[in-house]
């Protein structure tokens, strides 16, 4: 018996569902608060749990129930997407049970140990480990195994949730729109990043206006949030956010391990860069030798005057 964590809207949690498949067994889904996306979801049983104090994401919270949950159905594997708020959560499950977390699997074969592919050091390096548990707590590895599609709808079973004001101490209370709003960088289909080479923070305009043309988002890359020029937000990596848009467009980026690890999941990438040996360019599908501020605004206008405006 497998049981996932499901973050309603959130690929990842359907990618964790296909790794759950793979242990063998049921898989029953756990969703908090929500059942907009229960009949989506293609598993034996969806859980819903609800509590009239729960009125946001509170990571103590979810992996009461997570840990009550698995405790009462039997579960054997509890998965959740690798993603900040599914580590967050799982980390404390397997806290409570006693057991340890596998984070950022990709590859699990079933057995006593468990076997485990998972990546490490920012994507430089797979990991092949056995995993000596009595209960099985992983993350999957975000945009890295393939979504199922989904099977009949299962049934529904309401939970009452059980909680404690301490397990609701740490709660989202309000949410702060990110300056300039539009499509996350998460979710995003084209990505524009700007690296060093656009120069300054005034000089993310071109980049900004190819992002809105080709309805996309803005990123950049540490050196850019270190120099403060965008915030932190903006930050794809290892450190940042991890993207799989159709295509990256970094654009003055060298392409450390670090910023690639964050980029591994774009279909395809697009690299502008001045310099032939940047480690961008060994990645790359397509390149455009050139500076930056040429390259993006010629890109822009092509585009506006294929479009007839
Ligand atoms: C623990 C750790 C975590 C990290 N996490 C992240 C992370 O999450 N994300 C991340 O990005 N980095 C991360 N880094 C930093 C990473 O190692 C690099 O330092 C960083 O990615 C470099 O940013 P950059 O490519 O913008 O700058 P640079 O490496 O300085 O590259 C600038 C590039 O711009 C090109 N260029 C310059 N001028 C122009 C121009 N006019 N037109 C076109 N091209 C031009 C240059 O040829 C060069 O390739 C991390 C580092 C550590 C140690």
């Amino acid at each position: 018996m497998n049981l996932v964590l499901i973050q309603p809207g959130d690929d990842v949690s359907l990618q964790a569902i296909t790794l759950a498949r793979s242990l063998g067994g049921p898989v029953h889904a756990l969703i908090v608060g929500s059942d907009e996306v229960a009949s989506e979801l293609g598993v034996d049983v969806v859980h819903v749990a609800r509590h009239d104090g729960l009125t946001g994401f509170a990571p103590d919270a979810h992996a009461r129930i997570c840990a009550d949950v698995a405790d009462r159905i039997g579960a054997t594997a509890i998965l959740a997407a690798g993603t900040e708020r599914g580590n967050d959560v799982m980390a404390r499950v397997a806290a409570r049970i006693g057991e340890p977390l596998a984070a950022n699997c990709i590859a699990v074969t079933p057995g006593q140990p468990l076997a485990l592919t998972r990546i490490r050091w920012g994507g430089s390096l797979l990991e092949e480990a056995r995993l000596h548990c009595g209960r099985a707590v992983l993350t999957v590895a975000p945009h890295v195994v393939a979504t199922d599609p989904a099977g009949s709808p299962g049934s529904v079973a309401d939970v009452a949730a059980e909680l404690d004001d301490a397990d609701l101490v740490v709660m989202v209370r309000d949410r702060v729109a990110a300056a300039g709003g539009g499509v996350s960088l998460a979710d995003a289909k084209v990505v524009v990043t700007g690296g060093r080479g656009v120069g300054s923070a005034d000089g993310f305009a071109p980049i900004e206006d190819l992002a809105s043309l080709l309805g996309g988002a803005v990123g950049c890359s540490r050196a850019v949030t270190m120099a403060g020029w965008r915030s932190h937000n903006d930050q794809v990596g290892q450190t940042g956010t991890k993207i799989a848009p159709e295509i990256y467009i970094p654009c003055g980026v060298s392409g450390a391990t670090q910023h690639i690890a964050g980029c591994k999941g774009a279909k395809r990438i697009l690299a502008v860069n001045t310099d032939r040996e940047a480690p961008i360019m060994s990645v790359a599908d397509y390149a455009v030798l050139g500076d930056l501020h040429e390259v993006v605004p010629a890109i822009a206008a092509e585009i506006r005057r294929r479009r007839g405006g």
